[in-house]
C-alpha cells in the first residue's frame, strides 16, 4: 500500500514575488505548498506559487479524467498568502471541488477577504462568478480537520472518536506571534507528520507552544525570513525587524530541537535576499540543527515508503527530489529592497 506523503514547494518567498536571475535557485514566488497523501490533495496558502500548482492540477485532471478535488488551507490572509488565488486555474472549472479553510482577519471572514482580492475594478471577475464549488469555513484554535470522503471540522473540545487510517488529520494551533495572528497546521497521515509554521516570530529559548505542537514531526516547515544581523538592525540602512512577526534560522532551529523533529525546512525568505544569501542562511542553520534545508521551488520531500505498514511509524528516511520542470517563473520585476517595508 502506498503510504507516501509528498510535500512539494511551489513558492517559498515572503512578502512579495521576486522572479529574476538573483532568485533562480530558490525561486521568487510567494508561499504555496502542495501535500499529497493518497487520494487527498492539500494546498497550504495561495501565494503566487499556487498559479503553477493550479496549471499542474488541471493537467493531471485532464490526464486522469477526474475532477480537481483539494483542500486549501490558509495560514492567514495577508496578501502574500492570497495574491495567487484569483489565478488558480481550477477555480474556473465547473467540475472542481475545492474546500477552503482559514482564519478571519479583523472581523472579516476568509471568504470576505478572498472576495475583496478579486472584485471589479481590481479584477475582471467577481468572486461569486467562480464556477468551482467552494466551501469556506473559518477555523478556530485547536480545531481538528478530518479529510476522508468529505472534509469535516471538529472543535478541539469534541471527543476525537476512533481513528480512521485513511483519513488525513490536521490539527490547528493559533499563534499571536505575527500581526493579527496566524494558524499553524499539524498534518498527519498513516504515520507521517508535517507541521507548517510560517509567518511567526520566535521567542527567547524557542516558541514552546509551537515546539509542543510539533513534537516528533517528520518535517517542520518554519518561517526563516531574516538573518540575525537583519533582525537586529545591524545591516547598513536596514532598521531592526523585531516585532514584524518573522523568525531567524536560529529561532527555527530552536523549535526543531525542542520538538525533536526529524527534518527542518526553512521557509518564507525575505524578498531582498538573493540565492547566495539564502544558501548562507541554510549553512548557518545546519550548524544549529544538522538536518536542515532551505526550501526551494520544485523541491519535493517524500515521507514514507511503498513497503511501509500503514500503522507503523518512523522507520523511514525522507527522500528529496527537485523537479525543475515544475518551476514556474514570471518576468522580472523591479527593486527588491525591503528597507522600511513592514513584512506581510
Ligand atoms: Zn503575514
Ligand atoms: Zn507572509
Amino acid at each position: 500500500m502506498d503510504s507516501m506523503m509528498r510535500i512539494k514547494f511551489w513558492g517559498v518567498r515572503g512578502s512579495y514575488p521576486v522572479p529574476g536571475s538573483a532568485t533562480l535557485r530558490y525561486g521568487g514566488n510567494t508561499p504555496c505548498i502542495e501535500i499529497r497523501a493518497g487520494e487527498h490533495t492539500i494546498i497550504l496558502d495561495a501565494g503566487t506559487g499556487v498559479v503553477g500548482l493550479g496549471s499542474e492540477l488541471v493537467r493531471r485532471s485532464a490526464m486522469t479524467e477526474e475532477p480537481v478535488r483539494a483542500l486549501m488551507l490558509f495560514s492567514h490572509m495577508h496578501h502574500d498568502h492570497t495574491q495567487g488565488f484569483p489565478f488558480f486555474a481550477p477555480l474556473y472549472l465547473g467540475t472542481t471541488r475545492l474546500t477552503i479553510l482559514g482564519p478571519g482577519l479583523n472581523g472579516h471572514s476568509p471568504d470576505d477577504i478572498l472576495a475583496s482580492t478579486m472584485a471589479p475594478p481590481n479584477f475582471p471577475l467577481a468572486y461569486d462568478d467562480l464556477r468551482a464549488s467552494n466551501t469556506l469555513r473559518r477555523l478556530q484554535d485547536r480545531d481538528l480537520i478530518l479529510i476522508g470522503r468529505e472534509v469535516r471540522v471538529q472543535s478541539g473540545t469534541t471527543p476525537e472518536g476512533e481513528r480512521d487510517e485513511d483519513e488525513v488529520r490536521i490539527r490547528v494551533l493559533r499563534s499571536y506571534a505575527h500581526p493579527s495572528g496566524v494558524l499553524f497546521y499539524r498534518i498527519e497521515w498513516r504515520g507521517q507528520t508535517v507541521v507548517y509554521a510560517t509567518d511567526t516570530e520566535g521567542y527567547a529559548g524557542g516558541d514552546q507552544r509551537l515546539a509542543t505542537f510539533s513534537e516528533e514531526a517528520d518535517l517542520l516547515i518554519h518561517d526563516s525570513q531574516y538573518t540575525l544581523e537583519h533582525y537586529l538592525g545591524l545591516l547598513p540602512g536596514c532598521p531592526t525587524t523585531q516585532g514584524y512577526g518573522h523568525s531567524t534560522p536560529s529561532m527555527a532551529c530552536a523549535v526543531a530541537r525542542a520538538a525533536n523533529v526529524k527534518q527542518l525546512a526553512l521557509f518564507h525568505f525575505d524578498p531582498s535576499y538573493d540565492d547566495e544569501s539564502v544558501a548562507a542562511m541554510e549553512r548557518q542553520a545546519q550548524g544549529y540543527f544538522p538536518n536542515t534545508l532551505a526550501a526551494r521551488e520544485g523541491l519535493e520531500i517524500i515521507l514514507g515508503t511503498k513497503s511501509e505498514q500503514p500503522t507503523s511509524r518512523r522507520k523511514t528516511k525522507s527522500k528529496l527530489r527537485v523537479d525543475g520542470s515544475n518551476v514556474h517563473r514570471a518576468g522580472q520585476i523591479g527593486a527588491t529592497g525591503s528597507q522600511g517595508v513592514k513584512s506581510l
